[in-house]
């Protein structure tokens, strides 16, 4: 499979955008040479004080591409610290957050910006205690910050910037009416940067209208396109064991070095890592069952290359940030395009090239199509030498245009035997 990247064109430097030289300092400690396109494109239209709407898959950079506006006018603007933030970041889930928060100790590690974390899965009283320490930014979850404001541990009445990360998740996760809550609960204008994988659909540009004031509206991928250094394939499976053979195929070449295994169910995402592990894989499940600490421990394992394999369900895989993942695999398909884009952006982050396989039994043809259908592409179905499927994506759309075809009309004749006979019967 030929392994090559698309390049993308970067034109600026980090030093061409009106940032403190704090900020550069910390950008070069996280050796970021240039800006992704959408550093390029979303960082000097924050720093103009203008509301963004961002479509940007994940994995290209986005979360930079706020945290940098968002430190520099707590630089522009600085104020006695008190215990109020002054700048909001929410995330649909703990992962998320926890990813995002790093990117702001890393990237404010030579500014005065105070942080705190406000998720779930930890005591509520713990968290309102550190909520008496100085806070400039604070990066949650809707439902626990809606909790704090309940509790009037917090208040959201010094905000001036909020950021919402990958909106579309949140909304699919029903979390639209907290978050417009939330945003309700700020009394004095602000300024706000929404970003998402994907800016159409699922309620988005309402969620957006209602959120922001004459956005900028930057779109980095056209709508329902994947990131670009990602590799898609599809192989071919005739049933399960035929799929588990690939997918130990696949795990054990030697150019995969770190992997997540996608299923849709938990108990299907149990047996997947039962029988990697009876396979001498070094695999370990990822649901959302678990507590947060043990979910920390998992990632943090994998993280470490401890652990190969990770076999997750959509749920516990999202806000991963592993810079080493070489493989997505999809062991089942997504149910819809925008799953897919999420799964599949967990490879291919930075400027590293990843590898997306699809393992498709024939009843995964149609969620295969629709997912065609989001990214507008079709997706190279690829043989890997002895582990052919015996069927055709060509035979099968050959057998279902088949059946599709409109049974002959019964003649008339017949028709009115029937009724004879039902007549006859009553
Ligand atoms: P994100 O899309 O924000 O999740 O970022 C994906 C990965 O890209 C993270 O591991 C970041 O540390 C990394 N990253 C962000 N900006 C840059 C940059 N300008 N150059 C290189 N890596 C970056």
């Amino acid at each position: 499979m030929c392994q090559q990247p698309l390049t993308t064109e970067i034109r600026m430097t980090f030093e061409e955008f009106d940032l403190d030289d704090v900020l550069l300092s910390a950008i070069r400690k996280q050796r970021y040479n240039k800006p992704t396109p959408i550093q390029e494109a979303a960082i000097p239209l924050m720093l103009d004080r203008k509301d963004v709407l961002a479509g940007a898959a994940t994995g290209t950079g986005k979360t930079a591409a706020f945290v940098l506006p968002a430190l520099q006018y707590l630089l522009d603007e600085p104020k006695y610290a008190s215990r109020h933030p002054r700048i909001l970041m929410l995330a649909p889930t703990r992962e998320l957050a926890f990813q995002i928060h790093k990117v702001v100790q890393k990237l404010g590690h030579f500014c005065d910006a105070p942080s705190v974390i406000m998720t779930g899965g930890f005591k509520l009283g713990t968290q309102i205690d550190v909520l008496t320490r100085a806070c400039d930014i604070m990066v949650a979850t809707p439902g626990r910050l809606a909790k704090l404001v309940e509790e009037d541990a917090v208040t959201l009445s010094y905000i001036e910037m909020v950021i919402i990360d990958e909106a579309d998740r949140m909304l699919d996760m029903g979390q639209g009416p907290v978050v417009r809550a939330l945003l309700d609960a700020i009394p004095g204008e602000f300024q706000a940067g929404l970003f998402s994988a994907t800016l159409a659909g699922t309620g988005i540009e309402k969620f957006a209208a209602d959120i922001l004031d004459e956005p900028e509206i930057v779109q980095m991928d056209a709508p329902n396109t994947k990131s670009e250094q990602i590799q898609q394939v599809v192989y071919l499976a005739d049933d399960k064991a035929h799929k588990n053979a690939l997918l130990d195929n696949i795990l054990k070449d030697a150019s995969c070095e770190s992997a997540i295994v996608f299923c849709n169910k938990k108990d299907k995402a149990i047996e997947v890592t039962e029988w990697l592990q009876s396979q001498n894989i070094s695999a370990q499940v990822l649901h959302g069952d678990f507590s947060q600490a043990t979910r920390l421990d998992k990632i943090n394992k994998f993280k470490k290359n401890k652990i190969k394999v990770m076999v997750a369900t959509d749920v516990a895989a999202r806000g991963l940030d592993m810079l080493k993942i070489t493989h997505v695999i999809n062991y089942d398909m997504p149910f819809r395009g925008d799953m897919y884009i999420h799964r599949i952006g967990r490879t291919g982050r930075a400027q590293q090239v990843g590898i997306a396989i699809n393992l498709v039994e024939r009843h995964d043809l149609k969620p295969l199509e629709r997912i065609e259908y989001h990214l507008q592409q079709k997706l190279p179905v690829e043989k890997i030498p002895g582990l052919a499927a015996s069927f055709t994506i060509k035979q099968m759309e050959k057998k279902a245009a088949k059946k599709k075809k409109p049974k002959k009309k019964a003649p008339k004749k017949e028709k009115k035997n029937k009724k004879v006979k039902k007549i006859k019967k009553s």
